[in-house]
């Protein structure tokens, strides 16, 4: 089978799983290991009715925010932010990082979305807002056999304001002890990854084939194919859902693909030296020593590589 070439930096399995949501999940120890502004952009354009109710939801939304900021009504104006995040994510599911699973956790990103606006609510416009905003204004446009480009010195420069304002945005958020939750559940490489790919996602149909191509693969969103041997596969049903899940044997965890539940399936490392079992660490990072003979143990052994 062809497949898009992603190694899982934390245990070095290969992405062997089909997959619609944007974010890439190994699917032998659940480690995130990247970001598929594909996947992305497929999920938006699934169905024009589902994505328009979208946008009517979102119209509806920053109307009310901009209100409750000029009452300054913080109370109403969290409660907007809250509820907006909450529809976003049930209505585009596939846009929630898998690591947070539904419940408590799923609760308290919902809430973290919401502090970070009331907090920004407060917080003077910074200087780079204002530069992002210039370099937007100043895109310039060209016609060409009917259709719209952007030239792409005006893009690049809209890009790199872009990212310089979110690096600084970011860096309130993943600095803040309040939002530690980021970091488990959606860690700052990624989220600057998955914002880039939204961005992209509009503007990509804008430029030259060539520029396209050459923008993608200097930001590192450019996806390699390789050819990969098909994984034994065992159905496992969620224990939450009850669903049905498709995982390779040798797996630690099952993300469920519907309702994102994690399901440890192995805890445990026999030793191929001398049969020991050890019991995985916490933290863990592709091998771990074997507790009786000193035997170095690679965790996760897919079938191939
Ligand atoms: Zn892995
Ligand atoms: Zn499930
Ligand atoms: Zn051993």
């Amino acid at each position: 089978m062809l497949i898009k070439k992603f190694s899982c930096t934390h245990c070095g399995a290969p992405k062997v799983n089909s997959y619609t949501n944007p974010y890439v999940v190994c699917d032998y120890c659940g480690f995130m290991i990247d970001v598929d502004y594909l996947a992305g952009l497929q999920v938006w354009k699934h169905s024009q009715e589902h994505t328009e109710k979208y946008i009517e939801m979102k119209a509806k939304f920053e109307t009310n925010s901009a209100k409750y900021l000029k009452q300054k009504n913080e109370q109403e104006y969290w409660k907007e932010h809250y509820n907006y995040w909450d529809f976003y994510y049930t209505h585009f599911p596939e846009y929630l990082p898998p690591t947070v699973a539904p419940g408590e956790k799923y609760r308290l990103f919902i809430k973290a979305a919401a502090d970070m606006a009331l907090e920004a609510m407060h917080k003077t416009k910074s200087p780079l807002t204002e530069k992002y905003n210039l370099a937007y204004q100043n895109l310039e446009y060209y016609q060409e056999n009917n259709k719209n480009y952007v030239k792409y010195p005006s893009f690049l420069k809209m890009i790199s304001a872009y990212l310089e304002l979110l690096q600084e945005s970011f860096e309130t958020i993943y600095n803040n002890p309040e939002y530690n939750i980021m970091h488990n559940v959606l860690p700052e490489k990624f989220h600057v990854k998955m914002k880039l790919s939204q961005i992209t996602q509009v503007w990509l149909p804008y430029l030259k084939e060539k520029e396209a191509e050459y923008f993608l693969e200097s930001y590192g969103l450019k996806y390699e194919y390789t050819e990969a041997k098909e994984p034994h596969r065992y159905e496992l049903f969620c224990e939450s859902c009850g669903k049905e899940n498709h995982v390779p044997v040798g797996a630690l965890v099952c993300i469920c693909e519907h309702c994102r539940q994690h399901q440890v399936l192995k805890k445990f490392v026999t030793c191929l030296g001398c049969g020991c079992e050890n019991e995985l660490p916490d933290n863990w990072n592709h091998h771990i020593t074997c507790k009786a003979c000193n035997t170095k143990l690679r965790v996760v052994q897919p079938l191939f590589g």
